[in-house]
């Protein structure tokens, strides 16, 4: 360890106190941290960023619906109150299991109980171009990078129109048909038409394609039928191109190929076609389930060192279910809360209690006036499923004054129809450079 890192380091030293080390701020890292609140013992979060970040609401950033700012807020401010808690911003590089200690690029942390929770990363399956070329959205810094390239292949679009090459700088290809791709879609739609029919109306410009791509033969799999139908109608509706049963089998920036040898021009490709777990957790030597997700016993700890449990995207539970649980929010909390439940039993000399998942339905929204519900029995879509959406997100964002500035920007939105955050930030590349998105030129 460098001497910078023990300087650093010497602030987290170790107490009397049992020390729970919890990694990722995520949705059940954070769960985790404030279900320890009242216990005696040392409760130490570490994640790469300072904030807490509320995925779901990630594609409205990307689409200029939502500032950065609203969708993110400090840990150190949401757990300001609880008195046994620390954070530490840290990327985490590796585990010694039989040392107890974490390693991360700022020095080693040793701990009692060990919960990760680093949660996913964009998956692109190893086809060749996609983790280069397209954008991805997992991050802040991805919503706001596909922000400024829509942005930017229409003011990159108006120049191209002497030269009959602006269609491709039109064509925005989503890549996956879960509830990330269709919210991403009937958002994106919006967006263009919006625009299109406004601020670029006067330029010339043709007419822009907003292209959904699904390898299955309907939208949201994991919903039932009649929800799949009623987001293939409302996506139709504002003129979305929905392609059923097309797999992307690479791209260049340029050109996306697509099974069967069809191939599609288009500057923009957003994958929304899977996740995997959490590099961390991938490189860890412990049995891991599909998706490099971690397997875990029952209980969420591993079997070879019991004192460590895995919760959220990262964990699969081989003996509980045929089929992984999913990879969402509500997975996460509940299994924080199971995990830490178990930690607080160990303390008491108790047993360790199994993780049952309670299923609170799903939602997924195509836009404005438009989502699908299921939640029990109830099966639901339109303008009530919209509301119920509206309300439980925001219920779920951390922070009054988030929840106020995104309640307020989706009023606005509602009566103006403006996406309020158009700003390109970082200069327009030469129109003589490629411009393509990610690592890819
Ligand atoms: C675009 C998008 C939309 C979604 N929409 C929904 C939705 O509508 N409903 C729903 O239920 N779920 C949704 N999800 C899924 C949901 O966000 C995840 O299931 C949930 O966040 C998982 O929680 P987690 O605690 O496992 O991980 P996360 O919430 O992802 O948190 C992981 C944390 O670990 C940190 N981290 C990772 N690796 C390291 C490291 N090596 N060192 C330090 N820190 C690290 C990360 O910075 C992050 O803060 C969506 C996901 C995405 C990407």
């Amino acid at each position: 360890m460098d001497k910078i890192s023990i300087i650093k380091l010497t602030v987290i030293t170790k107490t009397n106190l049992k020390r729970v080390l919890i990694v990722g701020a995520g949705f059940g890292g954070l769960r985790a941290a404030t279900a320890l609140r009242s216990e005696p013992i040392e409760v130490l979060l570490i994640d790469r960023n300072n904030y807490h970040l509320f995925q779901p609401l990630l594609y409205q950033v990307a689409t200029a619906g939502l500032e950065p700012e609203q969708v993110a807020r400090p840990v150190r401010g949401i757990l300001r109150g609880q008195e046994n808690f620390r954070f530490l911003t840290a990327e985490v590089e590796a585990i010694d299991f039989p040392a107890r200690r974490v390693i991360t690029d700022r020095g080693d942390l040793t701990y009692d109980y060990l919960i990760l929770a680093p949660g996913a990363e964009s998956n692109s399956f190893g086809l060749p171009g996609i983790a280069e070329c397209a954008l991805h959205l997992k991050d802040l810094d991805d919503a706001v990078q596909i922000r400024n390239h829509i942005l930017r292949c229409f003011e990159r679009a108006t120049w191209e129109s002497q030269n009959d090459l602006p269609q491709a700088w039109l064509t925005f290809l989503v890549v996956g048909g879960g509830p990330t791709g269709v919210e991403m879609a009937g958002s994106l739609a919006e967006l263009v038409q919006y625009l299109r029919s406004g601020e670029f109306h006067s330029m010339g410009l043709p007419r822009a394609r907003i292209i959904l791509a699904e390898m299955a033969q309907r939208l949201l799999p994991e919903m039932q039928t009649s929800s799949s139908k009623a987001a293939l109608e409302s996506l139709s509706g504002k003129g979305v191109e929905v392609w059923l049963g097309r797999a992307v089998r690479a791209y260049d920036g340029f050109k996306v190929e697509f099974d069967h040898g069809e191939y599609l021009e288009a500057r923009t490709l957003i994958w929304a076609a899977g996740v995997s777990a959490a590099g961390l957790l991938q490189r860890l030597d412990v049995p891991h389930g599909p998706l490099g997700r971690v397997a875990v016993l029952p209980t969420l700890q591993l079997e070879a060192h019991p004192e460590v449990y895995v919760i959220g995207d990262g964990a699969y539970i081989p003996a509980q279910r045929e089929e992984a649980l999913p990879m969402m929010a509500p997975v996460a909390t509940q299994m924080a809360e199971r995990a830490t439940a178990n930690i607080r039993r160990d303390l008491r000399g108790q047993s360790q209690a199994p993780f049952r998942y309670k299923d609170p339905g799903r939602l997924a929204t195509i836009g404005r006036n438009a989502a699908v519900a299921e939640i029990g029995r109830l099966r639901f879509r339109g303008f009530l499923a919209w509301v119920v959406w509206l309300v439980v997100h925001l219920i779920q964002l951390v922070g009054f004054r988030n929840r106020l500035m995104v309640l307020i920007s989706w009023a606005w939105e509602y009566l103006t129809y403006e996406r309020a955050v158009r700003l390109i930030q970082g200069r327009l590349p030469a129109v003589s450079e490629a411009e393509v998105p990610g690592e890819c030129s």
